[in-house]
């Protein structure tokens, strides 16, 4: 889903349930502090692992991030809505936030899809380094966060 569109979506929720904010930016402050840990076991490994990758996995697709609208909800109660243009820093091909160094969301409220996913060859160095059970961990508390989030957000539609 475009960034236009689950931002129109936010604005929506945050005015039908303000309420609900509050909540919001718990599981919001939750997942932050779980991505945080995530770039720890990832600083080491990844700077050197994905420069010389070819096969990167934020290129091959234009879209903008793996947002869902449960973790856009929980990136805008932290950020403001992120700047996802093409036309400004593109690699063609890629997901609009992938700049030349990197992801240029913040590194600790990327989509919860790019962070809970790693390739082979990353899971094979956190292995070999003893962070994959970490990694485990922390992919099911996000999970457990997910969950709850998506009951927040969608609850209003059955109403
Ligand atoms: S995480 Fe894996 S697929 Fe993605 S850029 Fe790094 S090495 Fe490549
Ligand atoms: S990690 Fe960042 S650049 Fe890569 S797909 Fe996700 S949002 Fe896009």
């Amino acid at each position: 889903m475009g960034i236009e569109i689950l931002e129109k979506k936010f604005q929506s929720y945050s005015l039908q349930h303000p309420l609900h904010l509050l909540q919001l930016r718990e599981f919001a402050q939750q997942i932050a502090e779980l991505q945080q840990k995530m770039r720890r076991l990832f600083a080491p490994v990844a700077p050197e692992l994905c420069a010389a990758c070819t096969t990167k996995c934020c290129s091959g697709m234009p879209i903008e991030g793996w947002f869902t609208a449960e973790d856009y909800f929980a990136y805008r109660m932290l950020y403001d809505m992120p700047a996802a243009l093409k036309a400004e820093a593109p690699i063609w091909g890629s997901c609009s936030f992938l700049h030349p160094d990197g992801c240029s969301l913040p590194e600790d409220m990327r989509p919860l899809a790019c962070v809970k996913v790693n390739c082979p060859a990353l899971n094979r160095e956190l292995e070999e380094r003893g962070g994959i059970e970490e990694f485990k961990r922390l992919c099911a508390a996000l999970d457990d966060i997910q969950t709850k989030l998506w009951e927040l957000v969608t609850a209003h539609e059955e109403q």
